[in-house]
């Protein structure tokens, strides 16, 4: 596991960036300890408004499957993502490091489990969680920014919106791609949208169905964590 990112809030309702000191009780980094240690108030970040689940379909088994199940195929704009990403990296006064090789990378977000992220993960108590927490409001399919996979699942949950029908789809989703094991998941706490929404992003690749997973996605009220199976 990478080192687990401070939890303090900063940047209206984004995360901290620094990585939290090692047995600190409320994971703060070394500035927000000495800010809390010094009386200060220090507030913890919380809950997105808009998770977004991504998977990485590299099998195309999967992707048939699930378009003949009703989740929709959108195409994307690559070109307009990179200059809406690198546009909102400036705003909020990051470099904005657009690259064409990965969803996983998003420099203007902080990677919540650090750069490596987590491995050998399940997601079925993450899901668990965000069905308690958001209902699902999209969920379709669109293609992979990276040729090494075919294209990728995205589950948006939401607040207080009205789920969107695709029950079959989604409880196949359940069964086969949340409950067993991923190889590799980023967590991203983005930093707030010029509206001031907040959207974290989950990123999971390699399905690995002979594996058994080794850690489990936690929401833990926004902050995620990461607990030993
Ligand atoms: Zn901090």
């Amino acid at each position: 596991m990478g080192s687990y990112a401070c939890t303090a809030e900063t940047d209206g309702r984004g995360r901290c960036r620094n990585s939290g000191l090692e047995g600190d009780g409320d994971g703060f980094c070394a500035f927000h300890a000495h800010e809390r240690d010094g009386g200060k108030e220090v507030a913890k970040a919380g809950l997105a408004d808009v998770v977004l689940v991504r998977f990485n379909l590299n099998n195309r088994r999967w992707q048939d499957h699930l378009i003949q199940l009703g989740v929709p195929y959108k195409d994307r704009d690559f070109d307009a993502e990179n200059s809406k990403h690198a546009a909102h990296a400036a705003v909020v006064g990051r470099s904005a490091d657009v690259r064409g090789n990965g969803d996983v990378a998003k420099d203007s977000g902080v990677p919540v489990f650090g750069k490596p992220g987590l491995n050998r993960v399940s997601l079925h108590e993450a899901f668990l969680d965000l069905f308690a927490t958001y209902e699902v409001v999209d969920m379709h399919i669109k293609p992979a920014r990276n040729a090494r996979f075919m294209s990728v699942l995205v589950v948006e949950f939401k607040h207080g919106c009205v789920p969107q029908s695709t029950d079959a789809a989604f409880k196949e989703v359940l069964e086969k791609l949340v409950g067993s094991c991923w190889e590799y998941v980023h967590v991203w706490a983005n930093p707030p949208q010029a509206d001031g929404r907040v959207i974290h992003t989950v990123n999971s690749g390699h399905h690995e169905e002979a594996e058994e997973p080794k850690l489990a996605l936690r929401l833990n009220g926004g902050l995620w964590s990461a607990e030993k199976i």
